[in-house]
């Protein structure tokens, strides 16, 4: 074929492509002005057209190649496109519609997963999210002598309440309330602390790095294993201003080891007249190994022991919002409360809307288990998710076909967030393996992006081969949508 003749035939192709006008008159396109607005059903319409187009061309080059047959009239093709340009728009107002922060599902089988959010807040507390966010409230304003208030008012009773500590305050998460407590209480002067507890939490929260911004001078004493009440004695002066513990949340060291436990740093502090802060990480408000979990220090065992300050985070084992809570000696909160960077930090009211009813739950421990959601997980039985299991296998084998083998098998799951990095707690799940290919990991790597690539994204864990979907975190709830979504899968 000639090029003239080529040519011609591109610019036949492209004639029959109608003008975005015809378009936006169809029925269809009507719907989603309606859906949209204008402005973005045009938008998508004009692209729809250009990839067409483009198309549209690069089909006359394949053409010329194989020297295919003649063009069909032009408006006849015209119509036929019709459809295509819709499909497409629709599909382009759609994706763009959806939010960049989309709800998963976390098979990971880590409970506080930081990167998907951490603790679920239990119903009340979205109940309250709602209420609060939709209507004015009195987040500054005393009801009782109609006076401005203090934000801190609404929550402190109740957390001082559950802690047994004098007074309270709440910041945004427990890195900013590590930041203000050395920054009100510390700045210029030594804060003494334990070489073995001089941690990284991750998302570059590093103790060392944290007391610098707050213009304290790390006093490092002991050594990374073993660190003696000795140590701590020998390191105070007159510059000191804190004593400090930290919570090794995300590591442990075992062997030759020693540290200088809560209630002996306090009464080396107290010694010296100066206060001792316990930095708890995933403080707990209550005593987990009742419910057979590995057991973590309590907030209220922490004050008990005599620390001034603890600071916790409202959203690892408190199974609250992101916060981080301030409880200690009336005299020292009332300090950070009046630091400047207690503006910056404090927390909005959603999160105190969150945050409260949470906190009223741990009233009634005898229903905590059922009523918070991060401890209705932890203590899931294995049972339960060996049923769930059992129900997911034949809806997820059918979907992924003969290439992928799907069994039920025991694993273990993890708390998450720092907190006791060492348990494990046995849990069931599926695993997906490759079943054809010998060598099954690019397959899997497919699958585990498929998986992902859902309306709703599934992830899981791939270790030695296999991508393991654990379901302890798969609620009744969340089930049935979950077996739905596998026929969707694309792979
Ligand atoms: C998690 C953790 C923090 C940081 O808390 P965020 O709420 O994530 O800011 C600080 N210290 C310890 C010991 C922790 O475990």
């Amino acid at each position: 074929m000639s090029d003239a003749a080529t040519s011609e035939r591109r610019r036949a192709r492209l004639a029959s492509v109608p003008a975005v006008e015809r378009v936006m008159s169809m029925h269809a396109v009507q719907a989603l002005t309606q859906a949209y607005g204008r402005t973005q059903a045009v938008e998508a319409v004009r692209v729809s057209l250009d990839a067409l187009r483009a198309e549209l061309l690069a089909d006359v080059d394949a053409d010329v190649a194989a020297s295919a047959g003649g063009d069909a009239d032009a408006s006849e093709a015209a119509t036929r496109y019709d459809a295509q340009i819709v499909a497409r728009a629709s599909a382009l107002l759609e994706q763009r519609a959806r939010g960049h922060l989309r709800t998963v599902f976390n098979l990971t089988g880590t409970v506080l997963h930081t990167n998907l959010g951490r603790a679920l807040l239990p119903d009340e507390a979205v109940r309250s999210v709602i209420d609060v966010l939709t209507r004015p409230a009195n987040l500054e304003f005393d009801l009782a002598t109609g006076a401005r208030g203090d934000r801190d008012d609404l929550i402190e009773d109740l957390i001082c309440e559950l802690t047994g500590a004098e007074a309270a305050t709440v910041v945004n998460n427990n890195a900013a309330a590590v930041l203000l407590t050395l920054s009100a209480l510390a700045s210029k002067k030594e804060v003494v602390v334990s070489r073995g507890e001089l941690v990284e939490i991750g998302g570059a929260f590093r103790i060392p790095d944290i007391m610098a911004r707050a213009g304290a001078r790390l006093r490092e004493v002991g050594t990374t294993n073993r660190t003696h009440a000795k140590d701590y004695e020998e390191a105070i002066n007159a510059r000191t201003a804190l004593l400090m513990k930290v919570h090794c949340s995300n590591y442990a060291i075992s062997g030759f080891t020693k540290s200088v436990e809560i209630d002996e740093l306090a009464q080396i502090a107290h010694h010296h007249a100066l206060p001792v802060a316990f930095d708890l990480g995933s403080g707990t408000l209550i005593d987990l190994a009742q419910w057979g979990l590995p057991a973590e220090p309590t907030v209220r065992g922490t004050v008990d022991a005599g620390a001034d300050l603890v600071t916790f985070s409202g959203d690892k084992l408190l199974g609250g919002p992101q916060a981080g809570l301030i409880v200690g000696r009336e005299a020292l909160i009332r300090k950070i409360r009046k630091h400047p960077l207690k503006r910056a930090l404090r927390v909005g009211k959603l999160t105190l809307a969150a945050l409260e009813p949470v906190l009223r739950l741990y009233r009634a421990p005898e229903f905590l288990a059922q009523r918070l959601t991060t401890l209705r997980l932890l203590t899931r039985p294995a049972t339960d998710m060996h049923a769930a299991a059992l129900r997911v296998q034949p809806s997820l084998q059918h979907a992924l076909g003969e290439r992928y083998a799907v069994t039920v098998e025991p694993m273990f799951s993890q708390i998450g967030s720092g907190a006791l990095p060492v348990d494990q707690l046995p849990s069931y799940g599926v695993a997906l393996r490759v079943a054809t290919a010998r060598r099954g990991g690019r397959a899997l790597v497919h699958l585990e992006k498929g998986l992902r690539e859902l309306p709703r994204p599934v992830l899981g864990r791939i270790a030695d081969d296999t991508l393991r979907l654990d379901l302890r975190c798969l609620e009744a709830g969340d089930e049935a949508a979950f077996i739905a979504q596998c026929a969707e899968l694309r792979l």
